[in-house]
C-alpha cells in the first residue's frame, strides 16, 4: 500500500520510511506543486492544512504531519513556529537558549501531529504523539536536526542529537504518532486485501 507523505523533505520521507520497515507500507512523496500555506494556530490545524493539499493533488491515501518544540517556562514557544524562530538552526537554539536563560523549569516537549486522509478527501485518524524531556544549558551530540542538540530526552542523560538514528526513532513524537497511525491503516489494509 503507497500512501502519500504531505511533505516536500526527502529527509523526513526516509525517516518515516525507516520507522515503517516491515509493515508493507511505501510513503512516496506528492505530486509537483505542493506547496501549502500553513497558517495554522495549532499543529492539528497544521497538519490537516498540508494533508487537503497534498489530498488534492494526489486523490489517494495522504498522510501529513506538523511538529515542534514547546517550553513550558516559554508559554509553549517556539511551538508551530519552530521552524521560523530564528533564520538557522544554530540561530533559533541561540534564541532558545537565551530565552532560557537563569529559567528554573527546564520543562518541554515535542510534539507531532500526525492526520489521514482517505482517497474521498475524508479524515480518518488524527493523532498528536509527544516526546518528553527538558531543555539543557549548552548544544550537545551532533545527530539529529533542528533542537535535538539542546533537548533532553526524559529518563535520559543524553541530547536528542546524542542518540543513534535507530535510538531516535524509538522514543521520538514522530514514532509515537506514526505508530497509532500505521496501527489504523494495517487494520485497511487488511479490509482493502480481503475485498
Ligand atoms: P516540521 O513540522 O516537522 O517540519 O517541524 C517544524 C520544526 O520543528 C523543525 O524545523 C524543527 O525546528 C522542529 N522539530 C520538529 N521535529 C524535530 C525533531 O525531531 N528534532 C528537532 N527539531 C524538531
Amino acid at each position: 500500500m503507497k500512501i502519500v507523505l504531505a511533505s516536500s523533505n526527502e529527509h523526513k520521507v526516509k525517516e518515516i520510511n525507516e520507522i515503517s520497515l516491515g509493515e508493507g507500507i511505501e510513503f512516496i512523496l506528492p505530486p509537483s506543486g505542493f506547496d501549502p500555506v500553513e497558517n495554522g494556530k495549532t499543529f492539528e490545524e497544521n497538519s490537516l492544512i498540508k494533508a487537503r493539499e497534498a489530498w488534492k493533488l494526489s486523490k489517494t491515501w495522504t498522510l501529513a504531519d506538523d511538529s515542534g518544540l514547546c517550553i513550558d517556562a516559554l508559554g509553549g514557544k517556539p511551538g508551530i513556529y519552530s521552524a521560523r524562530y530564528a533564520e538557522t538552526p544554530q540561530k533559533r537554539i541561540e534564541r532558545v537558549l537565551k530565552e532560557m536563560d537563569g529559567v528554573e523549569n527546564r520543562k518541554a516537549h515535542f510534539a507531532c501531529c500526525m492526520t489521514l486522509i482517505n482517497p474521498e478527501g475524508k479524515v480518518e485518524m488524527a493523532y498528536t504523539g509527544i516526546c518528553e524531556g527538558s531543555i539543557g544549558f549548552e548544544p550537545r551530540g551532533n545527530n539529529g536536526f533542528g533542537y535535538d542538540p539542546i533537548f533532553l530526552v526524559e529518563n535520559s542523560e543524553k541530547t536528542m542529537a546524542e542518540l543513534s538514528d535507530s535510538e531516535k526513532n524509538h522514543v521520538s513524537h514522530r514514532f509515537r504518532a506514526l505508530r497509532q497511525i500505521l496501527k489504523y491503516v494495517q487494520t485497511i489494509n487488511t479490509d482493502l486485501k480481503r475485498a
